[in-house]
């Protein structure tokens, strides 16, 4: 059996233990923002299927223009995307940068990893704009 279904069956032995009146919440950060509400016993589904979608939560009316039709969401402060292109804008002013144009993302983690100035530059402002504050807009300007 695969290393991954040993952990899935783990995972679901484990919060078959959870008490029902607990409330779990799991959130991911990756290309977007997901999450998954367990509680009362249950993962939520909701209606549509769609619970725990919070990528797509308005946290700025003046952001920038979603795929989803709204603006300003959540995914546009605090996902990859929103990270390289803290990276993207920190590369341009920092001149000893190893980050080249156009670098992937296993680059700026090596940036990262070795110290490089505009990476960690791009680090704090994405952990200290993207979930606290929202004052610069990684993902353009709104229009
Ligand atoms: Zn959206």
């Amino acid at each position: 059996m695969p290393a991954s279904w040993l952990n899935w069956l783990r995972f679901i032995r484990w919060i078959r233990q959870i008490p029902s009146s607990i409330l779990l919440l799991y959130i991911a950060v990756g290309q977007g923002i997901g999450a998954g509400v367990y509680t009362g016993g249950r993962l939520m589904q909701g209606t549509l299927g769609v619970a725990g979608e919070i990528g797509h939560t308005c946290i700025d009316i003046h952001g920038p223009q979603c795929e989803c039709g709204s603006r300003g969401c959540l995914t546009h402060y605090v996902s990859t995307p929103a990270f390289m292109l803290y990276a993207e804008e920190e590369r341009s002013c920092h001149s000893g940068t190893q980050l080249q144009p156009g670098f992937s993302r296993s680059e700026l983690f090596a940036a990262l990893a070795a110290g490089d100035s505009a990476a960690a530059a791009a680090q704090f402002l994405f952990s200290n704009t993207g979930l606290l504050d929202a004052p610069k807009n990684p993902m353009g300007a709104a229009s």
